[in-house]
């Protein structure tokens, strides 16, 4: 199989588009899902990929587990092991590189109990800004300013900052832009404009490498499909995968905000 000369762009996803890869790496929101709603196509596609289909996104509420029973709901069969998350994988690396991390959550409760299984230490409330190693801001439901203004003091006192992806958000299923981590992010970055954090999710490439490590096929044989140049398009062209653009749905309220906010943006490459 050989890589495409350059990003297909689609309406809409359909049967039979992938059959020429080993592998096939899909986005979630905006290709096959919006919201609580499976989008025009995607059933069709995702039963023709079969277990050639990988979920990677930038989702940071989720697990592999609770996302898979939910697309279940949807008529999706994708198991756990084949979804690959930011706020998962955040963990997972946070996990490895600094067993037993006494960890600040700004994150979802389904992410706080996968930390504690992996045998990090999460602290709702250190008593002194040291007792905490590293914070990580992911899709955090709770957050407010209390949550804001603990972490500018953990980080002024050494924590190491992780930030699950710097999506700023991800089309609801009315058409409007859900807030994502990033827009959490340009809270932080407004209070610490020069703050240095480290990033896992799309457009860096750690997502797309575990997959196709998972896979056991090469960069060349696989496919990536995504809605978002900016994140989906950049990881897949630096991982040296062929990009199959799918357009989003036309949005509603302001025009395009990813692309006009993305540039206010660091990603920690
Ligand atoms: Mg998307």
């Amino acid at each position: 199989m050989t890589q495409a000369a350059g990003p297909i762009t689609v309406a809409r996803l359909e049967s039979g588009l992938a059959d020429a890869y080993a592998a096939v790496l899909c986005d979630l929101d905006g290709c096959l899902v919006s919201g609580e709603t499976a989008l025009p196509g995607a059933l069709d596609f995702a039963r023709s990929c079969g277990d050639r289909l990988w979920i990677v996104s930038n989702n940071s509420g989720d697990t592999g587990q609770s996302l898979s029973e939910r697309l279940v709901r949807l008529g999706f069969q994708i198991p756990a092991h084949r979804i690959l998350l930011a706020g998962e994988h955040a963990l997972l690396d946070i996990a490895q590189r600094r067993p037993g991390a006494r960890i600040f959550l700004a994150a979802s409760a389904q992410l706080e109990q996968r930390a504690r299984a992996l045998g990090l230490i999460p602290l709702r409330a250190p008593e002194r800004a040291n007792d905490v190693d590293v914070v990580m801001l992911a899709r955090d439901p709770d957050f407010g300013l209390g949550r804001l203004s603990k972490m500018v003091r953990l980080l002024a006192s050494g924590a190491e900052l992780v930030v699950t992806n710097p999506d700023l958000v991800h089309p609801g299923a009315d058409g409007l832009p859900e807030p994502e981590t990033g827009a959490l992010l340009a809270a932080l970055s407004a209070c610490w404009p020069e703050l240095a954090y480290q990033t896992i999710g799309k457009p860096q490439t750690a997502l797309l490498s575990e997959a196709l490590r998972r896979a056991g096929v090469s960069a060349a044989d696989a496919l990536f499909v995504g809605d978002n140049p900016l994140t989906d398009g950049l990881a897949a062209q630096r991982a040296g995968i062929a990009f199959l653009h799918v357009l989003p749905p036309v949005p509603r309220g302001p025009a395009d905000p990813v692309a006009s906010l993305a540039p206010a943006i660091q990603t920690g490459d």
